[in-house]
């Protein structure tokens, strides 16, 4: 053989290689179309907030949704015609989402029910582990390296919570089949039900070395952002406008409307969706908007302990300081529902509005518009960056409002200007 020849193949081998390493080491962690389906509504028995992820994958998208209707179905049927002086039924739907390193998806759904009609609140988990490869559903045994050794030590943690007895027949292969269990980044949380499931579920946490899961890689890379300084004249009218319960897949949409006008905006985001929408944050503060605190799940505040107003405003701003860099300094709670307890325990700027566009309800952008025009100088405009027709009410909105010289302000901003004409005054 030619020495040509003999370098030619080394090199198409090595290609071949090359393009193999892409397609089974990068392709099964790609995850460009995931994003959030979230539906928040306010009726008037019964309040509901459901975010749940969409995958790039069919079978899984089918059976989530599937289950997530059922509950909601469920829950309309039960409570819709239930009015109660105690306050409204309350749903909500909310989720964990992780891709291992090995490609598998891991989703875990928390439905909570609250009701003056019952004692306790409901709280059901359910979970999927999806292998896109295959195009199914991974169970815990599939997964364990070492059965003997794993089982044993599952018992060994039962035994000390429960005594000897009761799970020592149970753990069989069909048993740890059955299992509900989750991944993240550094275990494996296994579901143990309580006995006829009356109370939650016993979790029990184990290394991800025990299963065939390796540890991914972390990247490390927080950015740094040059946030642009909109330069405000504080004697010239300002307006501020405000989007809730995003972002979503009309944000990026929302966001280049706002580029074309040169607009900054505030947007209040849901902790659980940071992560699936990174790229859409970092966009956001590239263009200079605020980026503000709207709870993590989208509970109602207002009935809750100080212990989970807490955990609910804490969680969203170290996802987004996790993923952004950036600490957010405004919140506005869920529902507009506020009481002295969340103005005790946040210790934020809490922001209202006085203008309500009402685009989560009326159909027609240009209805939607007429009522964002109506404004006067230091208004805060409440708008929805989960529907598409805000993008098109918005197109209306703000060159009317730019003709009538407003001056777009993010809420941060507005109270600065509030706080200058105080001094000049
Ligand atoms: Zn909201």
């Amino acid at each position: 053989m030619s020495k040509r020849l003999k370098i030619t193949i080394i090199n198409l081998i090595f290609i071949s290689c090359l393009i193999s390493i892409y397609f089974f080491v990068y392709v099964p962690n790609k995850k460009t179309n995931d994003r959030v389906i979230t539906i928040i509504q306010n009726k008037k028995s019964t309040i509901v907030a459901i975010n749940y992820p969409h995958t790039p994958y069919q079978i899984l998208n089918k059976d989530i949704k599937k289950y997530v209707n059922d509950i909601y179905d469920d829950f309309k049927e039960e409570y819709d015609s239930f009015i109660s002086l105690k306050g409204k039924s309350e749903l909500n739907i909310d989720y964990t989402y992780y891709v291992s390193e090995e490609g598998y998806i891991s989703i875990t759904l928390y439905t909570y029910i609250d009701s003056s009609l019952m004692n306790h609140p409901i709280k059901e988990i359910k979970t999927f582990v999806f292998d896109p490869q295959k195009k199914s559903y991974l169970t815990l045994q599939d997964l364990i390296k070492e059965k003997k050794k794993t089982t044993d030590e599952i018992l060994e943690i039962l035994r000390k919570k429960y005594g000897e007895g009761g799970y020592q027949n149970l753990l069989t292969s069909e048993y740890l089949k059955s299992l509900s269990y989750s991944i993240d980044h550094e275990k494996v949380c296994i579901f143990i039900p309580s006995y006829q499931n009356q109370e939650n579920p016993y979790l029990i946490y184990l290394p991800l070395n025990h299963f065939h899961l390796n540890k991914k890689k972390e990247i490390k890379n927080i950015p740094v952002y040059s946030i642009k300084q909109n330069v405000i004249d504080p004697k010239k009218k300002v307006v501020a406008l405000t989007f809730d319960d995003g972002p979503s897949k009309y944000t990026k949409k929302i966001l280049k409307l706002l580029r074309k006008y040169h607009v900054t905006a505030t947007f209040f985001v849901l902790g659980n969706k940071v992560t699936m929408y990174e790229n859409t944050l970092k966009e956001m503060l590239q263009d200079g908007h605020e980026i503000g605190n709207h709870s993590y799940n989208h509970k109602l505040m207002s009935t809750l302990t100080e212990k989970e107003i807490m955990n609910q405003i804490q969680q969203t701003q170290s996802i987004i300081k996790e993923k952004l860099g950036y600490t957010p300094t405004s919140m506005r709670p869920t529902y507009g529902s506020v009481n002295q307890k969340i103005r005790n325990i946040v210790n934020m700027n809490i922001v209202l509005w006085n203008v309500d566009t009402l685009d989560w309800k009326l159909k027609d952008p240009k209805r939607i518009a007429q009522r964002g025009m109506k404004v006067k100088d230091g208004d805060i405009i409440l708008m929805h960056d989960s529907k598409a027709r805000t993008e098109k009410a918005l197109s209306i909105m703000i060159p009317k409002l730019l003709k009538e010289n407003y001056q777009f302000v993010t809420v941060g901003e507005l109270e600065e200007v509030k706080m200058l004409r105080e001094k000049f005054e």
